[in-house]
């Protein structure tokens, strides 16, 4: 039996409780990659992905909320993607303030599904009102 190396630069698992059923958050090796499963698993499919040095990504996450928070981040996505560099970050704090929380707490990752619902509102909003600036002006450019 050959014991599974510990890759270096890798932290010790970070000790988690599982929000939905109280079961233990246990780091595992898939071939995405380290994740953070519930030991409830297959009863409990709560999840959280890794950093590379094996922290986890967020706060577990079950299936609504993976969805909410790919929705969440699509929406957030869009204000800033193929924008120069600070934009990212802009919008972020934009979000922050929006949301009436910290700037060091915006992070999809670790929103709960009421969260999610309103970073979609929000983003929405705000891409449509930034689509809509983008055809007025173009039209008075003629
Ligand atoms: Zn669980």
């Amino acid at each position: 039996m050959k014991a599974r190396a510990v890759k270096a630069g890798i932290l010790p698992p970070v000790k988690m409780a599982c929000p939905y059923c109280g079961g233990s958050m246990r780091r595992r090796d898939s071939r995405y990659g380290l994740f953070y499963g519930c030991s409830g698993y297959p009863t409990c499919t709560a999840t959280v992905g890794c950093h590379p040095d094996g922290r986890p990504l967020g706060t577990p996450a079950n299936e609504p909320l993976k969805k909410a928070r790919i929705e969440a981040h699509a929406a957030f996505d869009v204000l800033w993607k193929g924008k120069p560099p600070p934009a990212r970050m802009k919008a972020y704090e934009w979000l922050a303030g929006a949301l009436g929380i910290l700037f060091t707490q915006t992070h999809i990752g670790m929103f709960d599904q009421a969260t999610c619902e309103r970073v979609v509102e929000l983003c929405k909003a705000r891409a449509g009102k930034e689509s809509e600036r983008c055809s007025v002006s173009g039209r008075s450019g003629r």
